[in-house]
């Protein structure tokens, strides 16, 4: 029987983490699983305080209070129909989504007791009934005679081709990488999100009917004009992968790395797979510095740990409370070694025979905020210092990267070069080209997985309502 006062009697208890100096040589999730005991525990200190702001603060509006229920009362393969009523990757939200920012930072008791560990409890939900059989029932389904092509197999792409395959469309990805899951695979660290999770997710979509035809690059292994020609509609979910430039001197010198080829690298070598456009580089015995505040800096830096860097140092221009990244991550960060400089603007990279050999840097204070509600940095004059470093990873995020081909075919984006789509309820997503559908990152600049999520499934919708 649950207990009213359990958020009373019982405080928020996380996940177990592997211990620090033990995680940071190692490439595998930190944090254990919950026992079935701890999620009934931690489950029932949901107050179900009848204005679920946890959930209209999820990007997916999750039923998150009644499969927490279902959850503390043991009833886990019908709290995972419930949690896939809304999300299509909840074991890899309940590990990446920055929850303090989410759902858990809108949870009444979140002030005064300690918020209820949502994402734990969905990712325990979601890894146990998937390894005790579970899967999605489409016995009711009726199969429909429209085939829909998506072009990126990340989390927009996944979330689509769940949607239609639920209401009977054949869902056809194409991705250009090996692997399914986009930047849950080649971007994200196996010590936040382990490669097997994503495995798992695939044969649960094959298993669906949906097909995927990876290794395929659309505009150049196959045309697009074919896919319009041989589906029904196209969904566009392929990212955003243009590099932020830091736009300081001698940004071309031997030692500066941009970030997320770092990371792809990093994930091939462990997956035991090569690809030449983004090889291996190994930080062992270096002075790292990475520049940025983001999740992607996060990764930066506890990567360059775990290859052995002599230190790892992260520079910020604003302060720890305007940090955009999960205050998780940073946390983790920090266990594992990470120095971190706030308030420090890169002005000029030091190289000597084409070699980096430091960073300068000036100090900020925090200024008034910006239209984006963020304190700006102003610069402290005569502050100049000189970081010494051998290797400065570049991590200031990216910009959209749209394919030469989309105005042949009336696909306009902005002035950003983010593809344009409809956010109306008729035909959500839908492009200028009416037969064109697109979400995630490629349409609202780079952002989250539980957002790119939210809008893969909206575009199906949208493009249910146009086949209709
Ligand atoms: P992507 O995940 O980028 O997927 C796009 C797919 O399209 C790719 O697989 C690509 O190969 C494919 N593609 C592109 N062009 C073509 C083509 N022409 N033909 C075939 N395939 C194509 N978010 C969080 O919520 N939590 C985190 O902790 C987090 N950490 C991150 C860490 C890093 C290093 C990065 C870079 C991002 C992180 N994010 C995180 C953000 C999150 O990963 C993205 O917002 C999300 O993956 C976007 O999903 P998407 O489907 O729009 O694009
Ligand atoms: Fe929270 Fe993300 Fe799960 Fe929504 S999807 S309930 S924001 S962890």
């Amino acid at each position: 029987m649950s207990n009213d006062f359990q958020f009373v009697e019982v405080g928020r208890v996380d996940p177990i983490k592997h211990e620090a100096k033990k995680r940071a040589t190692q490439f595998i999730e930190i944090y254990q699983p919950f026992t079935q005991p701890e999620v009934k525990q931690q489950a029932d200190r949901c107050l179900d305080c009848g204005n679920p702001y946890c959930e209209w603060k999820c990007p997916l509006h999750n039923y998150i209070p009644n499969w927490l229920k279902l959850a503390e009362e043991g009833r886990i393969m019908e709290a995972a129909d419930l949690v896939h009523e809304t999300n299509t990757l909840p074991e890899i939200c309940g590990r990446v989504c920055p929850q303090d920012r989410l759902c858990e930072g809108a949870c009444t008791l979140n002030d005064d007791f300690g918020a209820v560990t949502i994402g734990s409890v969905e990712k325990y939900i979601t890894d146990t009934a998937i390894a005790q059989g579970w899967r999605p029932n489409m016995k009711d389904v009726t199969p429909r005679k429209e085939r829909v092509a998506i072009i990126g197999a990340g989390p927009a792409g996944l979330g689509c081709a769940d949607v239609l395959a639920r209401n009977g469309v054949q869902a056809v990805v194409y991705d250009k990488y090996p692997q399914i899951g986009g930047l849950l695979t080649y971007g994200i660290p196996s010590f936040k999100l382990d490669k097997e999770v994503m495995a798992t997710r695939r044969s649960v979509l094959e298993g669906m009917g949906i097909q995927f035809k990876m290794g395929v690059t659309v505009g150049k292994d196959v045309s697009f004009q074919s896919l319009l020609d041989e589906y029904d509609s196209v969904f566009l979910g392929m990212g955003t992968y243009t590099a932020m430039k830091a736009k300081l001197p001698n940004e071309d010198a031997e030692g500066v790395i941009q970030a997320l080829p770092y990371l792809i690298g990093n994930t091939h070598h462990i997956m035991g797979t090569q690809d030449d456009a983004t090889p291996y580089l190994s930080l062992e015995g270096k002075d790292v510095v990475v520049l940025g505040g983001g999740d992607t800096a996060m990764d930066c830096v506890r990567t360059a740990v775990r290859q052995g860097a002599k230190s790892v140092t992260c520079a910020y221009r604003r302060d720890e409370a305007n940090m955009p990244g999960s205050r998780r991550e940073v946390q983790n960060a920090r266990e594992e070694g990470v120095n971190f400089l706030f308030n420090r603007q890169p002005v000029a990279i030091k190289a000597e025979n084409g070699q980096i050999v430091g960073i300068e840097c000036v100090e900020t204070k925090m200024g008034e905020a910006d239209a984006s509600g963020r304190q700006r940095a102003e610069i402290i004059a005569g502050s100049e210092q000189v970081l010494a470093t051998d290797a400065l990873i570049i991590a200031f995020g990216f910009q959209a990267s749209p394919a030469a081909w989309f105005s042949d075919f009336g696909i306009e984006t902005n002035e950003w070069g983010l593809v344009k789509a409809k956010k109306t309820d008729d035909n959500p997503f839908q492009t200028t080209n009416p037969k064109v559908f697109a979400g995630g990152d490629m349409v609202r600049g780079s952002d989250l997985v539980v957002t790119a999520i939210a809008e893969g499934r909206d575009a199906a919708l949208g493009i249910l309502n146009y086949l209709d």
